[in-house]
């Protein structure tokens, strides 16, 4: 009888975490490897940051801090949401959480009752389904093209919803096609959920403010303002202010959601490290300037990537207006075959391929949920960047 309770056989690890570490294998055998498969910013914590967790420390600020999260960053969150997003929080209604993943899956564990809906629009961030799986829930995937920009269609969301739907997750900019959903198209999906008063909205802002091209970040609850009681907020310090290690995110929701979740929060990690939260607030506080230049730069990859890889046989990507990564679509190389006599049937073979002929470490379409794609971070160093994309034309141009 295995130790392994029997839910988690249906529970699959993150395949990004998978993919990045296969590829960190392979480097320590001496393979020359382009890692571009993970969702990281390659920038380092701003100095102004680092420094309040050292002040942080030196004033002993080392002890249990609050479960929801110590009350003087849950009063920056609150006026950041106000500032940012026109959003009215109390700090009873925010939850600060061991990164936005912590945030989501409270906020999970603390709604679904077996046999839930939850509606999550494909491509997906890879966490979600297995988090409503491992939650008792029953993901309901809905797939967008990209003739539509891969954004969720009202019709297809209308289609979606039953009297057994719970959430709608809502990912913008998304991760992994850098879709970004402007006000009309959250508009036209509130007017849809207002006819489904039993669909809570979980908005997962994580990428707010790495946009592009002008592009002017809104959230549900700020653009339909009646769907405020039913919608959750989460956001997350890993992204914009390159604190992916430091483990920081929140949610702003309901107090009787927020309160259950606090309750998972005690009864699980007692909140998060006091040392995070307090570079968090300086985060929030202080100079905001670095994100724009950072964007700057992102434009830059995502640009150089593109040029190459628009030209590579059999690939094709539009230009994302969000995130840090590429979406790309592959469907021209299905049922070609590479140099070693293998004939490509899926992204998760072409992965394969460029992984073992190339060193260049991607991640196929289906481990999010929409095929044949694969995506490719351009959150690096440019030369990497022309590098990988130039050995991903090199593996294209060898199929026949
Ligand atoms: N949501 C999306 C769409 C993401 O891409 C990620 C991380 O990659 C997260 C949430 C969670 O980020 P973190 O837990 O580091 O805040």
């Amino acid at each position: 009888m295995s130790i392994v309770a029997r839910h988690l056989s249906n529970i699959k690890a993150s395949p990004t975490t998978t993919i990045s570490n296969l590829a960190m294998d392979l480097e320590r055998q001496g393979r020359d490897i382009i890692r571009m498969s993970a969702g990281e910013p390659d920038f380092n914590t701003p100095e102004h940051i680092k420094q309040a967790a050292i002040e942080a420390l030196e004033r002993n600020q080392t002890k249990y801090p609050h479960v929801n999260g110590i009350v003087e960053l849950r009063e920056a969150i609150c006026a950041k949401l106000k500032r940012e997003n026109d959003l009215d929080y109390g700090v009873d209604q925010i939850l600060v959480t061991a990164g936005g993943k912590q945030a989501i899956y409270n906020a999970l564990v603390a709604s679904l009752n077996p046999g839930d809906e939850v509606i999550i629009p494909a491509p997906y961030w890879v966490s979600y389904p297995d988090m409503v799986l491992l939650n008792g829930g029953v993901p309901v995937i809905v797939q967008t093209d990209s003739d539509h920009g891969f954004t969720l269609t009202p019709e297809a969301l209308e289609a979606a919803i039953t009297d057994n739907t719970k959430w709608l997750i809502l990912n913008n900019p998304n991760n992994p096609s850098g879709a970004v959903m402007e006000e009309s198209d959250l508009k036209a999906l509130a007017q849809v959920l207002r006819d489904h008063p039993q669909v809570w909205i979980l908005s997962d802002d994580i990428y707010e403010h790495i946009v592009y091209d002008g592009i002017r970040f809104t959230t549900m609850a700020q653009v339909a303002p009646d769907l405020y009681p039913r919608t959750l907020t989460m956001n997350g310090f890993s992204k914009a202010y390159c604190m992916t290690g430091w483990r920081l995110g929140y949610a702003a929701a309901p107090r009787e959601l927020i309160s259950a979740m606090s309750k998972i929060q005690s009864q699980s990690t007692s909140g998060v490290n006091s040392i995070s939260q307090w570079a968090g607030i300086a985060a929030l506080e202080g100079d905001q300037s670095f994100i724009a230049e950072h964007n700057a730069s992102f434009v830059q990859r995502r640009d150089l990537a593109l040029s190459i890889l628009n030209q590579c046989n059999g690939l094709h990507c539009a230009p994302p207006k969000g995130a840090f990564y590429l979406y790309v679509d592959c469907k021209e190389l299905m049922g070609r075959t590479t140099a070693q006599g293998k004939t490509l049937e899926c992204d998760e073979d072409f992965s394969t391929y460029l992984l073992d002929s190339q060193g260049v470490a991607a991640v196929h379409g289906a481990a999010f949920g929409l095929s044949p794609f694969f995506r490719i971070s351009y959150a690096t160093d440019e030369a990497s960047i022309e590098a990988a994309c130039t050995r991903i034309q090199a593996a294209c141009g060898s199929l026949s």
